[in-house]
């Protein structure tokens, strides 16, 4: 029988520096296993000469595979269009900034062939700022109060999933794509493996706090309905109050007549009731715009240039 094909999807974003070295890292460590090897770098609009260097990359060595985004559509378009394109039989997805040690492989696959399905890589957080990582920790436990699925803290994308949980994650087709919630919620057998967090050697992280804090919202309400239901209950928590208030008033006046007029307690009520109800017509606008989003139908991402003669797997099973 063939050996088994192992695809490692790379979404890289401006690493000229790095996808050399990666590859040459992620090849010397698959060599010693009985895995024959596929890398897929998905190129996401990069501005840099990352196109170049993979095409150089691709004419020396047969098994890197590169698509090319027109544009920046970001990682999780980067990742879905390396499912896509994977013909492997367990797939890695794994960062280009050998921020994710590419010697974990091995325990990946480990756990692949002891039949999980999934087998996920967490980190710790040394080296992060103190700023970041307290967010993300705040973040994770307010979260998991909130989601429908389980998210764990340091847990990203960097992990290994068998071929059936790649197909399962291909049939979820929404557009607005939270892969960390959609590898939650496929479910499967999983196996957790634990690393160091390692400092990026070169280039920059491409998160900035905005995009952070974006992430962090889609998170939250591309996988529950609960924040709507939230402003349902602030909504009815603050009415019931009121009503209480003005029985109370009511008879406060019924009994001592009509006091100084309460300038405290009106602009109070006028603040915090503009303000609830401002913050429920955003959560409402988020999930509209969602809608919006969904209904266009519009493509993940659009491919410049490829060396991947065959089609989107997906796209042709049907
Ligand atoms: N990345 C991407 N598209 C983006 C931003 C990032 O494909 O819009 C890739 C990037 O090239 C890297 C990975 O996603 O391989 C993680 O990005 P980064 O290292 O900037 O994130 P961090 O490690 O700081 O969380
Ligand atoms: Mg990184």
């Amino acid at each position: 029988m063939d050996k088994p094909l192992l695809s490692v999807i790379v979404p890289s974003y401006n690493e000229e520096e790095n996808v050399d070295a990666f590859y040459r890292a992620m090849r010397d460590e698959v060599a010693s296993t009985h895995y024959r090897l596929e890398v897929i770098f998905v190129d996401d609009g990069s501005s840099d000469r990352t196109l170049t260097e993979l095409q150089r990359l691709s004419k020396w060595h047969s098994n890197v595979k590169y698509v090319s985004f027109t544009r920046n559509f970001g990682k999780e378009s980067a990742i879905l269009a390396g499912f896509q394109h994977a013909k492997g039989d367990c797939l890695i997805v794994i960062d280009a900034d050998l921020q994710h040690p590419v010697e974990l492989v091995h325990e990946l696959l480990l756990g692949f062939e002891e039949g999980y399905d999934q087998v996920i890589a967490q980190r710790d957080r040394k080296g992060e700022s103190f700023v970041r990582s307290t967010l993300s920790t705040l973040y994770y436990k307010l979260m998991n109060k909130v989601v429908d699925v389980k998210l764990e803290n340091g847990v990203g994308d960097f992990r290994l999933l068998s071929r059936r949980a790649v197909d399962a994650l291909l049939v979820l087709s929404e557009g607005n794509r939270f892969s960390k919630g959609l590898f939650s919620w496929i479910g499967f057998d999983q196996k957790v493996v634990h690393y160091e967090n390692v400092v990026r050697k070169n280039g920059q992280s491409k998160w900035s706090m905005q995009k952070l804090i974006n992430y962090g919202i889609d998170g939250i309400v591309s996988f529950n309905m609960k924040p709507l239901r939230l402003c349902l209950y602030a909504g009815s928590g603050i009415l019931l109050f009121s009503l209480a208030y003005i029985v109370f008033t009511f008879f406060q006046i019924m009994r001592t007549g009509v006091e100084v007029p309460g300038y405290f307690t009106l602009i109070s009520a006028i603040l915090a009731l503009g303000g609830i109800q401002l913050v429920s017509l955003g959560i409402i606008g988020e999930y509209i715009g969602r809608i919006y989003n969904e209904t266009k139908r519009r493509p993940h991402y659009l491919v410049k240039e490829t060396n991947l003669d065959r089609g989107i797997r997906y796209e042709k099973a049907k």
